[in-house]
């Protein structure tokens, strides 16, 4: 593999004086970690993304990358430069050429400042986004008086990603084990004598690190939000296979036979599965996944819905609500409603309250009524950016 990002996630710093670190707070409904590793993992010269977390931290961890195909996150270590040694040992059977190590408090780092990083190591050992110091900076005395001055000069705010040659870096951070304590991993580089060059980041890669950089973060993700679509999928199975369940929406519910199909016959995902296609207005389940081929027999039909969202976050969308409607006497779909609604947000990494489960009759009436078949309709809102 040529490049990892590894995302540092292993702070604790409770600056917003709440029990969430910064990292796991939800921007847009998302965790803000969630933001970057998307853009990590879906940068064509990225091949994965690790993790570096807390170790009380694995649950917000989890639900934070629900969906998304991920190694195993690492245990961080007391300080930052710990946390990051850590993560760069645990990367060592992969060997990858580079690595990128990125704040997971930084959530609108870019595709071109990733490709900027990546382009300068291919001259220097070690290369980092920074921006050039445009406002004057002034040195505080006693009494927050002006003391002085400082030549702005050549200074440079540096910020992530930070990319090095992986065997140079972990080596320079072996080096530094147990050393003095230092913030940024070109620090680290620069005391093992490394060259690092600075390139172009960019203003919007800041860390959110008050509730002020949150309440911007979200300005900034409502501006470039674009357009909001909206598609609806349906979808009917025939009952009458010999066993002792149904799975709807992604739940085995008891009942005195299957449904019948090519996949597992969940109606409720394919129906799910046809919104989402639906919005983003580039087909049906059938033409992804035809019934013709083998290899959706007996499927699960997760593997459906968790396409059909890949193809939203490969466009750089999103996912805002889903909702769907079962339709049939029976099984009683109320009992099993909060747990569809979850593993739906399971599949997908969505919160829950954005996975709306409901079901009706219809009364006794029609096919449904007289209990040949469950028939489901599913509503996706998703929004895609702007141009
Ligand atoms: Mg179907």
């Amino acid at each position: 593999m040529r490049c990892i990002a590894l995302v540092v996630a292993a702070g604790r710093g409770h600056r917003f004086g709440g029990e969430i670190p910064k990292q796991y707070l939800k921007l847009g409904g998302v965790a803000v970690l969630r933001h970057c590793l998307e853009r990590f993992i879906n940068h064509n010269r990225v091949g994965t993304a690790c993790v570096v977390i807390h170790p009380d931290d694995r649950a917000l961890y989890d639900e934070a990358v629900a969906g998304l195909d991920l190694p195993a996150p690492v245990h961080g270590g007391a300080r930052r430069q710990d946390s990051v040694r850590l993560g760069l040992e645990s990367l060592a059977e992969r060997a990858p050429d580079h690595v990128l190590i990125h704040d997971a408090a930084r959530p609108f780092i870019d595709d071109a400042t990733i490709a900027r990083t990546l382009d300068a190591l291919a001259a220097s050992p070690g290369a980092i986004a920074a921006v050039p110091v445009a406002d004057t900076i002034k040195r505080a005395g006693p009494g927050d008086a002006i003391a002085g001055t400082v030549d702005r000069t050549g200074l440079w705010r540096a910020q992530t990603p930070q990319g090095f040659r992986y065997a140079d870096i972990l080596a320079a951070h072996r080096a530094a084990a147990g050393g003095a304590e230092m913030t940024d991993d070109a620090a680290v580089a620069e005391q093992a004598g490394l060259a690092v060059a600075l390139v172009r980041g960019s203003e919007d890669n800041f860390k959110v690190t008050t509730m002020d950089d949150l309440a911007r973060a979200e300005r900034m993700l409502a501006a470039s939000a674009g357009e909001t679509r909206v598609g609806t999928g349906f979808d009917v199975h025939r009952l009458g296979k010999p066993q002792d369940h149904v799975i709807l929406c992604g739940v085995r519910v008891p009942h005195d036979s299957g449904l019948i199909g090519h996949s597992d016959a969940d109606v409720g995902l394919h129906a799910l599965t046809d919104a989402i296609l639906g919005a983003l207005g580039i087909g049906d389940i059938g033409s992804f996944f035809p019934p013709s081929d083998d290899r959706w027999k007996g499927a699960d039909s997760a593997l459906f819905l968790r396409h059909a969202a890949d193809q939203v976050r490969a466009r750089g969308g999103r996912i805002v609500h889903l909702d769907v409607t079962l339709i049939c006497e029976r099984p009683k779909v109320g009992p099993h409603r909060q747990a569809m609604s979850k593993r739906i947000g399971d599949i997908l990494g969505l919160d829950p309250s954005r996975v709306s489960v409901k079901a009706t009759t219809t009364e006794e009436l029609g096919f449904t009524g007289r209990r040949e078949g469950i028939a489901a309709q599913a509503v996706a809102t998703i929004r895609l950016p702007g141009g």
